[in-house]
């Protein structure tokens, strides 16, 4: 251990930036939310200060005096022509100041780690100045592990600390209190926002109500396909799942993300493979949360877009069993991105529907009245097979044959596909290409801004066309 990063109580401190400029200002942010009081010496001739510090810091235009100095539990001077760093840093030393020079670690007391900070915890990686660069990328790895409410968990075991040990006076009890506290039931409602429940719930098990671990369900958005489209949040309950409920639209990439030895259910559609039916989806999420495992229902996009989630939430809930949403990037989403198409344009498109190509038996259709408004971009799950019909029913909507329309097939895939043309050759374009893969159709103006800047392989997909 080259460094060792010792960590400073900032209760009732106070901490002291001197100098202006981005050498002194993420200094200055760093302790702008914490609990020390921040003086900020920017100098006489500094140029306006970033509102987010500018909240919650004193800032003095002038250089610090001994006595501004005096106390303080941490002096960072961020060099320029005019400011006396060699002597500032003197007399906080003098005071028994630990002094940081900006950028010059040899000159320096101590360096400031990179720092994930969740309130509660925090945490610090140290180079020892010598490659700020990694631990800035190491950061941004661990920020992805740590759930963004750990702090809150941290605060409510600080809470209670006092509490569970007059109550367990065995060191080895309130391990396993802990342990079970801090791992179980309590920690999920605290990381899903519920402190209160929380604490009651470690209350509960302080008292000896020791109740068995209750399962939960999570209907979860895996994204479009690609992993770095999935989010955060996603990715860690992947990572803690018991039990996954899978289907043929979540990604291989997706899947790495999970626990090896999470327990996996594919209920997958593929073609010549019996679907696992709709209720006994259900059945087999409500048996697996009973048996108190935490099971995550990933679903390719977003659950409640055109996936079902409605149901599947309903069979949960009626079981008793508690159920949570997690958001995912839904299919058309990711494939404007991808192929440049802006949903909604000041200019071309000033609302965006999502239709489904198909519909349940007997059951009532999509408005396409409403689909063919001018001004407006429909967006088309699951049309490759009903291409024809969306095509007829559009235009008989009274839209425009020529309306820009784009296929986007197997977004954010390596296989991806994109087709230009118009409505009238929706049907055309599908058999053409021979559009197989699950396929977004995009119909409206602002689809033409994405065609007149098409890369080299749909242009060439644009020339077969005119061909
Ligand atoms: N819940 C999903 C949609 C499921 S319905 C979501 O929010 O994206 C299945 C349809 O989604 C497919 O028929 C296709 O129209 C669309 N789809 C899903 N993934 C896609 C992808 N990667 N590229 C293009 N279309 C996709």
């Amino acid at each position: 251990m080259r460094v060792f990063p010792a960590s400073i109580p900032l209760d009732g401190r106070t901490v002291i930036v001197v100098g202006s400029g981005p050498m002194a200002e993420p200094k200055a942010r760093l302790f702008a939310r914490s609990p020390a009081r921040l003086l900020w010496f920017t100098g006489a001739d500094s140029g306006p200060v970033a509102s987010d510090i500018a909240q919650y810091a004193e800032i003095l235009r002038r250089m610090p005096t001994r006595r501004d100095l005096r106390g303080a539990a941490l002096l960072f001077i961020a060099g320029s022509d005019d400011i006396p760093v060699e002597a500032l840093a003197r007399t906080g030393r003098r005071l028994g100041i630990p002094v940081n020079i900006v950028d010059s670690p040899a000159a320096s007391d101590f360096q400031t780690p990179a720092i994930v900070d969740r309130d509660g915890i925090v945490v610090s990686i140290a180079s020892g100045g010598a490659a700020p660069v990694l631990s800035v990328d190491i950061r941004a790895a661990i920020e992805q592990l740590l759930p963004a409410r750990i702090g809150t968990l941290s605060d409510l075991a600080r809470d209670l600390r006092g509490t569970v040990k007059s109550v367990l006076t065995k060191f080895e009890d309130r391990r396993a209190f802990w342990e079970k506290a801090l791992r179980g039931q309590a920690r999920d409602l605290a990381l899903s926002g519920d402190k209160s429940g929380a604490r009651r719930e470690m209350l509960r098990q302080l008292n000896g109500e020791t109740s068995p671990r209750e399962g939960i369900v999570h209907l979860v958005g895996a994204g479009p396909g690609d992993p770095d489209l999935l989010t955060i949040k996603a990715a860690r309950l992947l990572r803690e799942a018991d039990v996954i409920v899978h289907d043929r639209l979540v990604s291989q990439g997706v899947m790495d993300l999970a626990r090896r030895d999470a327990h996996r259910i594919d209920v997958g559609k593929t073609k010549g493979h019996h679907p696992v039916p709709q209720q006994e989806i259900g059945e087999i999420l409500v048996r697996e949360a009973a048996k108190g495992q935490r099971v995550v229902r990933i679903k390719g996009g977003d659950p409640f877009i055109f996936g079902r989630g409605g149901e599947e939430m309903d069979v949960v809930r009626a079981a008793g069993i508690r159920v949570e949403i997690t958001p995912g990037i839904t299919a058309a989403m990711a494939c404007a991105a991808s192929a440049g198409v802006p949903l909604t344009h000041r200019d071309h498109a000033q609302s965006v529907t999502f239709a489904s190509g198909v519909v349940k038996q007997d059951g009532p259709d999509a408005d396409y009245r409403a689909l063919s408004a001018a001004n407006s971009t429909s967006v088309f799950y699951m049309g490759v097979g009903a291409a024809p019909q969306i095509q007829r029913k559009l235009i008989e909507a009274g839209r425009d044959a020529a309306t820009p329309l784009a296929l986007i097939e197997n977004g954010t895939h390596d296989n991806e596909r994109r087709v230009f043309g118009t409505l009238g050759e929706l049907a055309d374009l599908v058999t053409r290409h021979a559009i197989t893969g699950p396929t977004i159709i995009i119909v409206g103006e602002s689809v033409a801004i994405a065609a007149a800047h098409a890369t080299t392989t749909d242009t060439q997909t644009l020339l077969e066309q005119s061909a």
